[in-house]
């Protein structure tokens, strides 16, 4: 099976990448290294540098015999989004359109989906499944919110059979050492913390310290991407078999604070990490945790990296460099 990976240089999609070439599939990926670093190139993958805003582009990439496209190519900072939706209205919902119609034009009708927990906004469940209302605070949600729609019309009017999979909080690197690339400007908790460790940065701002959680601090469900990279393949095999679509929450019904994660940083690599608290940031939710249940019944997945130490330790091999 041949897959179009697309966004297949960056953070999550070089782990999966690397976790298809494991199970075999073909892999070509498509990436305009905005984010994606050569540095997550593995020699068993074709690389094609194009843009999903650049419709020849992509049509050049669908062109080679693709028979399923996983698609993680996006923005996804939500304090970004909510200064600058122009950017995540352009990359998010006019790019998925346009990997959307280039699949109609070449007969590809397996996609697999980088979709987020950020649909949900603030829960009024824990931990959320998937019929869970749908209620985005954040413009990135929003557009995550708004691709999925889009899904269900092309599954239902051009038979575009599509996996979901909703992430929660992606951390960690492959515990081999085999994706290395650090993100540039990160504004996601783990790497921002990292930074802090490793003397890149002075410190971090706490978003928020008068929350309704055990510390004040926010609460999310930190999944490892080698555990997300699995479910991405399990789908594919899924779609070989099957021809519903799905939305697959993806997390582990865990939930760690900021506060947690910072001392727990500190703790294993003996660093310490400076932090003041800040003003709450636009778009966050107080808590969020997964039912990854339906993953479970349906692809048979189950986060297995996913240990906070695992996570911390994982990241620090590569950001102690
Ligand atoms: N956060 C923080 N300081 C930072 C970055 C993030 O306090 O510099 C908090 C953020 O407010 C949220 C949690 O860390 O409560 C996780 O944020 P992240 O951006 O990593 O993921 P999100 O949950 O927004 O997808």
């Amino acid at each position: 099976m041949h897959v179009l990976v697309i966004g297949g240089a960056g953070y999550i999609g070089s782990h999966v990448v690397k976790n298809l070439l494991k199970n075999n599939f073909q892999v070509s990926v498509f990436d305009n290294l905005s984010t994606g670093k050569k540095i997550n190139f593995f020699d068993k993958a074709d690389y094609i540098i194009g843009d999903i805003l650049n419709k020849e582009e992509l049509d050049a990439a669908m062109a080679r015999n693709v028979d399923a496209v996983i698609l993680l190519a996006a923005k996804k900072a939500v304090g970004e989004s909510m200064e600058t939706p122009e950017l995540y209205a352009q990359n998010n919902i006019c790019g998925t359109v346009n990997v959307l119609n280039s699949m109609c034009k070449h007969n590809v009708k397996k996609l697999v989906f980088s979709s987020s927990a950020a649909v949900y906004g603030s829960p009024v469940y824990l931990p959320v499944d998937e019929k869970h209302p749908l209620n985005p605070i954040s413009f990135y949600g929003f557009t995550k919110y708004d691709m999925e729609k889009y899904f269900e019309w092309y599954d239902q009017l051009k038979g575009i059979k599509f996996v979901s999979l909703r992430y929660f909080n992606a951390v960690g690197y492959d515990e081999n050492g085999d994706v290395r690339g650090l993100e540039d400007n990160p504004q996601n908790l783990l790497p921002i913390v990292m930074e802090a460790a490793n003397g890149t940065r002075s410190g971090l701002k706490i978003f928020g310290n008068d929350y309704d959680t055990r510390d004040g601090t926010c609460i999310r469900d930190y999944i490892h991407v080698s555990d997300l990279a699995t479910a991405h393949t399990k789908a594919l095999s899924y779609l070989n078999t099957s021809s519903e679509s799905q939305i697959l929450n993806l997390g582990t019904a865990t939930g760690i604070t900021v506060l947690e994660m910072i001392k727990k940083t500190e703790e294993l690599t003996g660093k310490k990490i400076s932090y003041e608290f800040a003003p709450r940031r636009a778009g966050d939710p107080a808590v969020i945790t997964a039912s990854a249940q339906k993953a479970r019944d349906i692809l048979g997945w189950k986060a297995t990296h996913s240990d906070l130490n695992n996570i911390i330790l994982s990241t620090w091999n590569v950001y102690k460099e």
